[in-house]
């Protein structure tokens, strides 16, 4: 029963993940999707013997499409794990203080650790490698280990640095971050395409995925994409790096890219779930869509310690809003700059 139950959701996310990563056309509603996975989630936990090699719990994203050069990435682009209350921040949380081996005590509370709250930005991750301080590459996550190179695309990208700011830049750099559609420019593309009979997107994150694997670069630049910058990975060797992420979106400013200027350093998890309460909120007056709150442990060895799942790092969780499980995402309002 299970059994049968178990390859039917591997079957119906597969194929509804073929057609959100791959051909940027959803054919499920995120909510039902996200119930979908939590119910295989659940299963598999259960009875590990269910887990099959094809299980998308087990995948990242979608394999790179064809027509792209395919590229591996440096460092593994990951997803996240989801969070959906208070109450999975809290089983996050503890999980993560049992991997670096710091529960509470008894009788005496959980230990604090510093985490950074970020958005989480409806788009789509890049990964952007610099050599010697210039843009020589750039693509999307794909599967997680290989991704489709799109550097010219990006290059369009006003709010991409097709140079780092920097007097003398490390011999590489690799900078992850969100490119997004905004909300206006998402309607106003639309509009275009119901005047010349096209489908409209289903949303700016789809939206946005078609205009990165176009393959004429001047569609791309008249589209208005955007590019958050929230991940930084530099040589080993490159001794005045960051310590921790809140230094690390610091370094990303001075380096010359636009980094969301809604995040916080929140000493403890208290801090965190009122960060999270207050993008609840405030997130409808902002001009792009967001879809949650990432929260990531502040301390760059901690990270290293915690590691990461097949499919995500232990040490981020993204909380996702309960508003984005309206039956409709056409629900979502609009916003004013
Ligand atoms: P995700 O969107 O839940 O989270 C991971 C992504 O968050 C990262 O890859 C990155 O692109 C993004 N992100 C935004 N801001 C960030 C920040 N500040 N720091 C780090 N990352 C940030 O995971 P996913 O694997 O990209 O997609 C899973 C989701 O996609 C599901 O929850 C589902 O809603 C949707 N989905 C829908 C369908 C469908 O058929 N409707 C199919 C597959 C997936």
């Amino acid at each position: 029963m299970a059994q049968a139950r178990a390859e039917e959701l591997r079957r119906l996310l597969n194929r509804a993940a073929h057609a959100y990563y791959v051909l940027d056309a959803p054919e499920m509603e995120d909510p039902v999707y996200d119930r979908l996975y939590r119910e295989l989630v659940a299963l598999e936990e259960a009875d590990p013997e269910l887990i099959g090699p094809d299980s998308p719990t087990r995948r990242v994203g979608g394999a790179p499409a064809e027509g792209f050069t395919s590229v591996a990435h440096r460092v593994p682009l990951l997803s996240l794990d989801n969070a959906f209350s208070p109450d999975d921040l809290d089983v996050w949380y503890g999980r993560l203080l049992k991997v670096l081996d710091r529960e509470a005590q008894e009788g005496s509370q959980a230990p604090a650790l510093p985490m950074v709250g970020e958005l989480k930005i409806d788009g789509n991750a890049l990964a952007l490698s610099y050599e010697q301080g210039v843009l020589v590459r750039a693509a999307t996550r794909g599967d997680g280990e290989r991704g489709e190179e799109i550097t010219a695309n990006v290059r369009t990208i006003r709010s991409v640095p097709l140079r780092l700011a920097l007097a003398s830049p490390p011999a590489w750099v690799e900078v992850r971050g969100e490119a997004f559609i905004p909300e206006a420019t998402f309607t106003a593309i639309n509009a275009e395409r119901a005047e010349r009979g096209e489908a409209p997107f289903a949303n700016p994150r789809n939206a946005c995925a078609g205009t990165l694997r176009q393959l004429d670069p001047k569609v791309v630049a008249a589209r208005g994409l955007s590019f958050f910058a929230y991940t930084l990975h530099l040589p080993d060797d490159w001794l005045a790096g960051p310590r921790s992420q809140w230094q690390a979106l610091d370094w990303l400013k001075a380096a010359g890219f636009c980094v969301n200027p809604h995040c916080a350093l929140c000493p403890d998890l208290a801090a965190v779930k009122a960060f999270c309460d207050r993008w609840e909120q405030e997130r409808r007056g902002l001009p792009y869509a967001t879809d949650g709150v990432v929260v990531k442990l502040d301390d760059l060895r901690l990270q290293e310690e915690a590691g990461f799942t097949q499919k995500a790092p232990r040490w981020a969780i993204a909380l996702k809003y309960a508003a984005e499980e309206a039956p409709s995402r056409l629900l979502r309002l609009t916003c004013q700059v």
